[in-house]
């Protein structure tokens, strides 16, 4: 960072939340964003390394120390029962290997790690008891979200009734298949209506909307990859937790895989980098997890995120590209 005065900084700092405050309502409570992911991340990015090199101007309201969304009027508010949290970002390899450095002083045994795709959808809870789904919640700030229950059980992927009669709570993203997207659109556009920035806006749209039919109508799907106390459930790692999530018959992707280290995680990104047009689904990014659950234990969290998972976000010009290189003949 260039030589900059407090002064200046603070002016920055002041401004810097303001607009991601801004950007943050119109994707989170709007459902239509004025910016793109890769310009609201660049000034976020922005915003961390100020506050970092400037820690008096870190304020509690400031975007780096909240998660996501504010609530939508309409639905019933569900608080939950441990925080849906956010992920720290990493941009380059440089950033993955000083989380992995970070980790190791962090912890005190040899660790592995998951490798899951980052679906780019909507994060939602789903409360089962005695193995019928009786609430879903969207993430909405981390602490209190959407009740949208009567949205989620519209969705066909998502069971109703799991294999076994537990009471469990899963977490995961409910997406919009790329080709349910250009359908919706083509169809809204033929209506004269607005259509959808991209399948993520199009999936919480649907969700927070208030009439069930809609959810009903429009093709969502969902992936899950969180049981929430997993350990009562007798599992000891996230590989083990995928493997429970799917056979409770909750749909699990199946791109995840287990890794050693840094480069395996690095060779894991180039292959979904490059395939990731072919996916019927949109990810922004690779989410990368400490297995074990003792070292995650070990690890902790900061206020907004987990020290044990980062979030490896693609580069802005393959983002661009996703949606618009369908195959419409598939
Ligand atoms: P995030 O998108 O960086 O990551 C956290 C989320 O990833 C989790 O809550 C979960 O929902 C999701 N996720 C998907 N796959 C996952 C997996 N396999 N394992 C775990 N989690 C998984 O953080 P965020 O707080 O949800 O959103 C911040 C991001 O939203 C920004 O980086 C930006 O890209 C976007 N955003 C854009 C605008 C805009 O105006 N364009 C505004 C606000 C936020």
């Amino acid at each position: 960072m260039k030589d900059i005065t407090f002064n200046e900084a603070r002016h920055r700092v002041d401004e810097l939340q303001e607009l991601l405050w801004q950007y943050s309502h119109e994707y989170y409570v709007l459902d239509q964003p004025s910016v793109t992911d890769e310009e609201y991340d660049q000034l976020y990015y922005e915003l961390v390394t100020l506050e970092e090199a400037f820690p008096e101007l870190i304020h509690l309201d400031s975007p780096t120390q909240a998660v996501g969304g504010q609530l939508l009027e309409g639905f019933e508010k569900v608080a939950h029962s441990t925080p849906m949290m956010s992920l720290d970002d990493a941009f380059d390899i440089e950033e993955l290997s000083a989380f992995d450095r970070r980790l190791q002083r962090l912890t005190a045994s040899a660790y592995t790690y998951t490798a899951e795709l980052k679906i780019d959808g909507l994060a939602i809870n789903l409360r089962y008891e005695e193995g019928e789904l009786v609430e879903a919640a969207t993430r909405g700030d981390g602490t209190v979200g959407e009740n949208v229950t009567e949205n989620i059980k519209r969705i066909r992927m998502i069971p109703k009734k799991l294999t076994q009669a537990i009471d469990i709570e899963v977490r995961g993203e409910i997406y919009m298949p790329k080709r349910s997207f250009l359908e919706l659109n083509q169809a809204r556009e033929l209506e004269g209506l607005e259509i959808f920035a991209n399948p993520r806006n199009a999936a919480a749209g649907t969700i927070r909307n208030l009439d069930p039919s809609v959810t009903q109508r429009r093709k969502l799907s969902g992936f899950f990859y969180t049981i929430v106390q997993a350990e009562q459930y007798g599992v000891s790692s996230q590989d083990e937790a995928l493997d429970l999530i799917e056979k409770l018959g909750l749909p699990v992707n199946q791109e995840h895989t287990q890794l050693q280290d840094i480069q395996d995680i690095v060779d894991y990104i180039e292959k979904y980098q490059e395939g990731r047009q072919a996916l019927p689904y949109d990810i922004d990014g690779i989410v990368v997890k400490v297995n074990e659950f003792s070292i995650q234990n070990q690890a902790g969290f900061t206020a907004r995120s987990p020290r044990w998972a980062v979030a490896y976000k693609f580069p802005a010009e393959e983002a661009e590209t996703t949606v618009l290189s369908i195959d419409w003949t598939v």
